[in-house]
């Protein structure tokens, strides 16, 4: 079961990454901007999180009044606090309203990553469950000598290491998960980048450049992430022999 977590913060800088690295962490993340938001979904029992991320200083309602309504309810979710409050008294009321963990802002992700595994991994165990083990429960994805581990966000090309960013990690992933079918710019830009993003098509062709630099034998006649004219692109694990040529535009 893919754990669930729940992004309570009113800072869309903050939450709308946070939310992206949960996801691309193997999680499923859900980022509301208000307290009650929150409670409204922690309150539906068909609604099972399995972590909350919660800010202090939230709009209509603080992060101490959500909490404490949660636990006075008996809801034992882990919370973890991500606070830009640094002062001990701040730490000392979270923990005794029921805060499993405090992180104050501004953080590195890593270590936020870290406790949100941990966390999950402890009441996992609590509950008997078997731990979530990322997304490495997924075999690393291989094509043409390639091979990509999104769990631990490592990539081979015939043998040697690269380096991807996680947009591009993002897109490489959407593309294996969508093999064979024709994806548009709008398609790619709404499902990696986000409705909110300001990218455009332009955008997408430059990460798909950079996809056929990272995993092309030759870029500039490409195999693998094939231009499809005037509609977008599509990714071919294995391509079909004599397909390529009259899709390739050479972009
Ligand atoms: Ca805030």
């Amino acid at each position: 079961m893919t754990p669930r977590i729940l992004i309570v913060e009113d800072e869309r800088h903050i939450g709308l990454p946070l939310k992206f690295n949960c996801d691309a962490e193997g999680y499923e993340s859900t980022l509301v901007e208000d307290g009650p938001s929150a409670l409204r979904l922690l309150e539906q029992p068909e609604q099972s999180f399995d972590l909350v991320i919660l800010d202090l200083m939230l709009p209509q309602m603080s992060g101490y009044a959500v909490l404490e309504r949660l636990r006075k309810q008996g809801v034992q979710v882990p919370v973890l606090i991500l606070s830009a409050r640094t002062l001990p008294e701040d730490r000392i009321r979270s923990f005794e309203l029921g805060a499993d963990q405090y992180l104050t802002k501004p953080f590195e992700l890593a270590e936020l990553l870290a406790r949100v595994r941990s966390l999950l991994t402890r009441f996992a165990q609590i509950r008997g469950t078997r731990p979530f083990e990322g997304p490495g429960e997924r075999r690393p994805f291989e094509f043409a000598g390639c091979v990509v581990d999104f769990a631990r966000h490592e990539v081979r090309v015939r043998g040697e290491p690269r380096s991807l960013t996680s947009l591009e990690m993002k897109l490489l992933r959407f593309f294996t998960e969508h093999e064979g079918v024709v994806l548009t710019r709008n398609q790619l830009l709404d499902n990696v980048w986000g409705l909110d993003s300001n990218s455009t098509a332009r955008t997408v062709d430059n990460f798909i450049a950079r996809l056929r630099q990272h995993f092309e034998i030759n870029a500039a006649q490409p195999r693998h992430f094939l231009s499809v004219r005037g509609v977008g692109y599509r990714f071919l694990a294995q391509p079909e022999p004599g397909t390529e040529a009259g899709e390739v535009e050479g972009t």
